[in-house]
């Protein structure tokens, strides 16, 4: 393929990441999904500030890894894409990015109890979730992650996981690639509302981390990211493309 149709083809599975997650209610007015720049990883794809289910090709914008605007310069960027870019810098394995708020994922940033693998598609966000806390480091904020200095530090929490909780916002997950962003965005919060039912009957039994591994590895290969794409897009309306 040439590069031309591999930066089309980004920027198509971009759009339909946003409007898949959107539809699957991960995200909602607010957070967003990006991917590397295929031909340039130095660089990566980004909307501007709007909501994800109404982001179209002409939002796409492209940043430098410290947030710098490249192009669509005419358009107000989110303010928190340092985010996306301090872990594609820290992380040279991760070709996309998701922050979102789904509520069912915040009890676990507030309260010390762990947000494990309850179930074999939860694996996909991997062993022992690490919490991100912005106040120890910098004090009273308005909670958004808008600086690449605090960028950095959340990608320094993140480390080598697939996902990260923020205390009392949110969470970031990281992926290989765009399809498995939206695998491991979607499981993670039906992992966390499974575990929020199920702790009203008492203790759930974890997956051990051996099993979190192996069914991590099956469910982000190819056949299932291909066959959650498929759905995913045809409920988003985009039966096809
Ligand atoms: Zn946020």
């Amino acid at each position: 393929m040439t590069k031309e149709v591999l930066f089309d083809n980004a920027i198509r599975d971009l759009v339909l990441a946003n409007r898949i997650l959107a539809r699957e209610g991960v995200i909602d007015g607010f957070g967003h999904v990006s991917v590397r720049h295929p031909a340039n990883p130095q660089r990566f794809l980004l909307s501007r500030s709007r909501s994800p289910e109404i982001v179209t090709r002409e939002d796409i914008m492209e940043f430098d890894l410290d947030g710098t605007v490249v192009s669509g310069g005419e358009h107000r960027p989110y303010a928190e894409r340092f985010i996306h870019g301090a872990i594609y810098m820290a992380r040279p394995d991760v070709n996309s990015v998701s922050h979102h708020h789904a509520p069912p994922v915040i009890p676990f940033s507030l309260t010390g109890v762990p947000l494990k693998a309850a179930y074999h598609m939860g694996a996909v966000a991997g062993t022992d979730i690490p919490v991100w806390d912005s106040q120890p480091e910098f004090g009273d904020t308005n909670m958004l992650v808008d600086t690449l200095e605090m960028g950095k530090s959340l990608a320094k929490t993140l480390g080598n996981k697939a996902a990260a909780l923020l205390r009392g916002h949110g969470a970031v997950c990281a992926a290989a690639d765009i399809r498995a962003i939206c695998m491991v965005s979607i499981y993670m919060r039906d992992n966390a509302q499974l575990i929020l039912d199920t702790l009203a009957l008492g203790e759930p039994k974890y997956l051990s981390d051996g099993e979190i591994e192996k069914t991590a590895g099956m469910l982000l290969s190819d056949m299932p990211l291909a066959r959650a794409w498929d759905y995913w897009k045809a409920r988003a309306g985009f039966q096809g493309l």
